[in-house]
């Protein structure tokens, strides 16, 4: 069997869905995602030439071709190791369709059949303690037993700019220090949703890179009495030390690694033992091959693993076939709570999440197919569908 082509389609969700179709000679088609960013979609129409009649059976020798083919474009991290997780995805889809058999099987076998998942509460609630509770609420009246908010756009005046907080604008680049007004706030926010949630419902609390060394070991401090689940991303992703100085000093845990890249980029986290909890993004961080070697360096360190996702329903499924054969698996993310159509965009055994789980399919491969007419309706603006 030979590949014979690569074709992408771009979705519109809350974060932009990159479809991956790898075609072969006999007619199968295997499917994959990749996380979103600028110049993705272009690397994977510009990278078939590393594909195209090769055996797609080599999974683990075809990742290496990938990475060494886009050495010079920088396949260390960023916008080339998203396209190269999306072609892993696609090869493993293809590589159960072929063999007939789910991905699990093939990654080692299952722990588990179910994959738990928390909900993302971070995103269209304005930094109120009503607002907070009724999202809590939401989402545990929705089945799940876990929820995560965003604690740095709780100031209004962090970034100067009152109309960038609400409308997501966390990431603009400065990092003043917590001012007393800010913990208070902070403090109050979450006291607020652990009254309303209980104690038994595990809370997270991303700080999405913001805060400087001293005030995140402060501010995990402040936070110890509210039982929370971890602490994500206190310190930006380039300091390895300063992490670890973080999690050295918080009686809470520290959870980071969506913003690093392959075995090489997780590695200082996990030997240095940086983190407490690991957190790659499975089509962003390499894929499923990659995924599942960074998750057994980790547990070599009794680290669990804990999997960002953004994803369509294809890498959110595609993630839990590769979690369920973890043996330090914690739980995965879902961030789609607000896209009405996530669930249509994959034909299967829907709905996809029931009580805050994913049972992971048991059909070949990834155990499910895109909805073409859901694919066509919310294609990104003037991109076309595989073509
Ligand atoms: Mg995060």
């Amino acid at each position: 069997m030979k590949i014979t082509d690569l074709r992408t389609a771009s979705v519109q969700g809350n974060f932009e869905w990159i479809m991956v179709r790898i075609y072969t000679d006999e007619g199968i088609i295997g499917l994959g995602e990749s996380y979103w960013g600028p110049g993705v979609q272009d690397i994977l129409n510009r990278m078939k030439h590393l594909l195209i009649g090769e055996d797609p059976h080599n999974i683990d020798w075809l990742y290496q071709k990938m990475v060494r083919g886009l050495s010079g474009a920088g396949s260390t991290g960023g916008a080339t190791v998203a396209a190269i997780s999306g072609v892993d995805l696609a090869l493993w889809d293809l590589k159960g369709k072929i063999l007939n058999t789910p991905i699990y099987n093939l990654m080692g076998g299952r722990y588990r059949s179910k994959i738990r998942i928390y909900a993302d509460c971070g995103h269209g609630s304005a930094p109120t303690v009503e607002a907070w509770k009724e999202r809590a609420r939401q989402a545990v009246s929705k089945g799940f037993t876990a929820i995560k908010f965003d604690i740095d756009n709780t100031d209004p005046q962090r970034f100067g700019d009152p109309y960038h907080v609400i409308a997501g604008g966390w990431n603009q680049g400065q990092q003043r220090p917590i001012s007393n007004a800010e913990f208070d706030s902070i403090f109050e926010l979450v006291n607020a949703v652990r009254e309303e949630i209980g104690p038994e419902i595990d809370l997270a609390l991303d700080c999405h890179w913001n805060y400087n060394t001293r005030d995140c070991i402060t501010l995990a401090r402040g936070l110890e009495p509210f039982r929370i689940m971890w602490l994500e991303d206190p310190t930006p992703p380039d300091n390895v030390d300063a992490l670890k100085r973080v999690t050295d000093n918080s009686p809470i845990p520290i959870c980071s690694g969506e913003n690093h890249y392959t075995r090489h980029g997780l590695r200082p986290l996990i030997v240095n033992q940086a983190v407490d909890i690991i957190q790659p993004d499975v089509p962003k961080v390499g894929g499923l091959t990659e995924a599942k070697k960074i998750a057994d360096m980790a547990d070599t360190y009794y680290i669990p693993m804990a999997a960002h996702n953004v994803s369509s329903p294809i890498g959110t499924i595609a993630t839990c076939h590769a979690l369920a054969t973890m043996r330090n698996f914690m739980i995965m993310e879902f961030h789609g709570q607000d896209v009405e159509w996530w669930d249509d965009l994959a034909i299967g055994e829907k709905p996809w999440i029931k009580d805050g789980y994913i049972t992971v399919p048991e059909s070949p491969g990834l155990g499910l197919e895109l909805d073409e007419d859901v694919v066509r309706a919310h294609l990104r603006p003037g991109t076309g569908f595989f073509e």
